[in-house]
């Protein structure tokens, strides 16, 4: 299957998850393209996709770089890889929107690298909804002083949440770890008016994931294929 017919299988299957679960919400379709090549994600481009996340922020500069010097300028970029002090400057520079935002020190650096003239960036904070040691995201209890912190950053934008799974076939358990977060994101998004984007689902795990009312899944395997991270 080519990336066209792959992302208009992931878009079919979208509308029939909100059929089934008679989900109100729109949902949207990240198209998640680290590791893949340029010529992967101009493919997806001729498709219509026009909304990418990326993960390693030297990688996905030199693909703006390349979409840009093409007059290809009407892609929206999402960071959702993790992020460390010396990786900010560069996703301040050049994405639309950061949705793995963990802890103050990196949303008031993304503040203050933020180039002036430029549209505050959207920032979701990343969640730890599965517990598990390892994985980046912030506690439950640390979330509402995260949000407060955002909030009343100028060049930030609070829009949401984002959240990763564990890695399981249980859907008991998926689906307990969305609705928890669901539940947080109703509670934000009464505070900020300004939230709207609750990011879960990805490849495995996309219908519970819509089921629970995310309204952006996070596509990579199931549009572009496997990735190889040896060839980076
Ligand atoms: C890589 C990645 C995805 C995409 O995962 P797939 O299983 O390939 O769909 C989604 N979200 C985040 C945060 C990722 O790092």
């Amino acid at each position: 299957m080519s990336i066209k017919e792959n992302i208009n299988s992931v878009l079919n299957e979208i509308e029939e998850c909100r059929n089934r679960n008679q989900a109100a919400q729109t949902v949207k379709l990240l198209a998640v393209s680290k590791t893949k090549p340029y010529e992967d994600i101009l493919e997806a481009y001729q498709a219509g996709q026009r909304m990418f996340g990326e993960s390693y922020a030297q990688e996905a500069c030199a693909k703006i770089d390349r979409f840009e010097s093409e007059g290809l300028r009407d892609i929206i970029w999402y960071f959702i890889g993790p992020l460390q002090s010396n990786k900010t400057r560069s996703v301040a520079e050049r994405f639309d929107w950061v949705l793995s935002c963990d802890r103050e020190k990196i949303a008031r650096r993304l503040n203050d690298q933020r180039p002036q003239g430029m549209n505050p960036l959207n920032t979701c904070i990343q969640i730890n909804i599965s517990d598990e040691e390892q994985k980046s995201g912030i506690k439950e209890e640390n979330i509402l002083s995260l949000a407060s912190v955002i909030a009343g950053l100028p060049n930030l934008k609070l829009r949401g949440l984002m959240g990763i799974a564990l890695n399981t076939d249980d859907t008991e358990i998926l689906k307990e770890e969305f609705l928890n977060l669901k539940r947080i994101f109703d509670d934000i998004k009464k505070k900020y008016p300004s939230v709207d984007t609750l990011s879960m689902g990805m490849t495995a795990d996309m219908e519970p994931a819509i089921a629970c009312g995310s309204n952006l899944v996070r596509i990579g395997t199931r549009i572009f294929g496997a990735r190889n991270y040896k060839d980076k």
